[in-house]
């Protein structure tokens, strides 16, 4: 039985509508963009949409990995859109984002497993919106040189997002093709080439992890200097992906959110509906303004 146990009150969310929803979804619309938000289903795209904040997701919408989790559906990518990075620069600046996330499949049929068009994308939007900060949030580049990631922190986003989504003994079943170490590792690169680019990282929760192997994730992730952290329940998507073990009860994110200010994170968010680009822009402004 691969169905996931009854959700509690504290998942609930509203549905999606109302004039800032609609607008968003207009100009996302127009400039034929890709948006993680509808594509992982996510819970907080009412709220995100009619406040103006939305992640992109570029260079298409198959994934060459299959991660039993995610409902991007996999496959053979189509080749690159040379126009994309200038229509993603166009939304941000419709949107008047402060702030924009911007994310990719995984792009393993690629030499460069895209790097050169996250850095085109990033050039794009800062020419555009030169006062607009940039969070990405990338593949791990597992297939490539180390000068692929090299590509994309020469572009200098403000904020560099790459989510080990689940603790080690996970990887197998969660997140296959993908490697726990090589993740941290990409992590602890960016810091090394660029300290001024802050990192960030997060993992899902309620896939079967036990509360130890949270606690070492975030000791692993500080180790690797990762600055900022999220922490949010995992949904299924559908009944054919990984099963819900567990819904973790709000004090349990709580106690998570306490531990990782402990160890040092600069900006926590551990809430069931967290997600890695839940209020990115907002936290931040507000590290910034501190
Ligand atoms: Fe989109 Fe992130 Fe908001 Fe979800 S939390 S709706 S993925 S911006
Ligand atoms: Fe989904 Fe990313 Fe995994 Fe691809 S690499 S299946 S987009 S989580």
């Amino acid at each position: 039985d691969n169905a996931q146990p009854k959700k509690p009150s504290w998942i609930r969310v509203k549905a999606p509508g109302g004039e800032g929803y609609n607008t968003t979804r207009r100009i996302l619309r127009e400039h034929k963009l890709v948006t993680v938000c509808e594509e992982a289903g996510c819970p907080n795209a009412g709220e995100c949409w009619n406040a103006g904040h939305a992640t992109m997701m570029i260079m298409g919408e198959i994934c060459t990995r299959g991660c039993t989790f995610c409902n991007v559906a996999t496959g053979r990518p189509d080749a690159l859109d040379v126009f994309e990075p200038g229509r993603v620069a166009d939304a941000v600046k419709k949107l008047s984002l402060n702030h924009v996330v911007i994310t990719s499949v995984d792009r393993d049929d690629l030499d460069d497993g895209g790097a050169e068009h996250f850095a085109q994308t990033i050039r794009a939007v800062r020419h555009r919106s030169p006062d607009t900060t940039i969070e990405i949030l990338t593949p791990d580049f597992l297939k490539c040189g180390p000068d692929a990631l090299e590509i994309v922190v020469a572009a200098k986003p403000d904020v560099f997002n790459h989510n080990l989504e689940t603790v080690p003994g996970l990887y197998p079943t969660v997140r296959p093709g993908a490697r726990y170490f090589h993740s941290l590792r990409l992590l602890q690169r960016v810091k090394e080439i660029d300290p001024s680019i802050f990192t960030k990282s997060g993992i899902m929760v309620g896939l079967g992890e036990d509360r130890q192997a949270v606690q070492q994730v975030m000791d692993d992730m500080r180790a690797a200097d990762v600055d900022f952290l999220t922490i949010g329940q995992y949904l299924q998507p559908t009944p054919k992906h990984h099963r819900v073990d567990r819904f973790v009860d709000p004090e349990e994110f709580a106690g998570y959110e306490k531990a990782a200010y402990g160890k040092g994170f600069l900006m926590v968010s551990a809430t069931p509906l967290t997600r890695s680009s839940y209020h990115a822009g907002d936290d931040f402004a507000r590290l910034r303004a501190a």
